[in-house]
């Protein structure tokens, strides 16, 4: 008798997929949202947020606009953000949503950062090797690609370097442009699911006049077939992110801006005569309405 291997392929995937959960519809897996998106010419915002009310803010600027949403917590937040307990908070939240919410680990740059977000039901991975020069780069991130894949997780990688502007707290890049054919043979090694380049973006905000090269762009998504990733959405302007997701931009990543409104929100409040004696929850509460619009703004501008 012979045995239809395809069968058990199958089966092994649906077990994989019963261990991260993703029979109970709570999460959905990045990828799809993002290749639907890429197939609609939209994109879909990935929101960097480390509490609650980030979380629900984000959910609920998604709702308002009908449109899926990404929950993204970097590998920089693990020593104070509890990953197992963020990740069953998403998932609580998720399953109560009227549209499909992913979960995703942003830039790690520790092997042992992604297992332990795959391991607690992150559908996508960031392994970020831009420092590293490309072959090094395309090893390790193959061997991420290896790992996550068996665990149904999608992964994005960075070539390029995307560099800080001011409020970010992102690691320093050189800010070195994606060369699309370069881009092309890391896709093509990698295996990897999408892609962050860097089209001259910066983490946080602009200190001058942002220098956005949408020409390489368009020369990227030529050379590649997976989903592309913008990094650095804060303060690029409206226009800018139009025109990029219509060049094929299927995610962009968002963080400093909502920060700064947030702490705005704070300061605001604090400035009140009668702070001293408010409670934790009103405070917390008037920042999450105070984000919840910007967030909006980001979903808005890329459906
Ligand atoms: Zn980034």
């Amino acid at each position: 008798m012979t045995i239809n291997r395809a069968a058990f392929r199958g089966l092994a995937a649906r077990g994989a997929a019963r261990v991260l959960g993703e029979t109970d519809n709570m999460l959905v897996n990045t990828k799809d949202i993002l290749l639907e998106a890429q197939q609609q010419k939209k994109a879909v915002a990935a929101f960097n947020v480390t509490n609650l009310e980030t979380v629900q803010a984000a959910v609920s600027a998604a709702e308002q606009e009908n449109r899926p949403v990404i929950i993204a917590l970097g590998e920089r937040y693990f020593p104070t953000v509890d990953v197992e307990g963020f990740s069953a908070m998403v998932r609580a939240i998720a399953a109560k949503a009227a549209v499909p919410v992913a979960l995703h680990l942003d830039h790690a740059y520790e092997k042992q950062s992604i297992v332990r977000a795959i391991r607690c039901g992150f559908t996508s991975v960031m392994f970020d090797g831009s420092k590293h020069a490309l072959e090094r780069n395309m090893a390790l991130t193959r061997d991420i690609v290896e790992i996550a894949h068996m665990a149904g997780v999608s992964v994005e990688a960075e070539i390029g370097s995307v560099a800080r502007g001011a409020f970010s707290d992102e690691e320093e890049g050189d800010g070195r442009l994606t060369d699309p054919e370069d881009a092309k043979r890391f896709v093509a090694e990698t295996g990897v699911d999408f892609l962050a380049a860097a089209i001259g973006t910066v983490h946080g905000m602009y200190t001058g006049e942002p220098r956005i090269d949408l020409e390489l762009l368009t020369r990227i998504r030529d050379a590649v077939r997976v989903p592309l990733v913008l990094h650095g959405g804060s303060g690029t302007p409206d226009e800018i992110i139009a025109e990029a997701v219509s060049r094929g931009i299927c995610k962009v990543n968002v963080n400093t801006e909502v920060s700064i409104a947030a702490v705005a929100e704070l300061l605001r409040f604090a400035a009140k005569p009668d702070a001293a004696r408010s409670h934790l929850s009103t405070v917390m509460a008037e920042v999450q309405e105070a984000i919840q619009p910007v967030m909006r703004k980001f979903v808005k501008l890329l459906a």
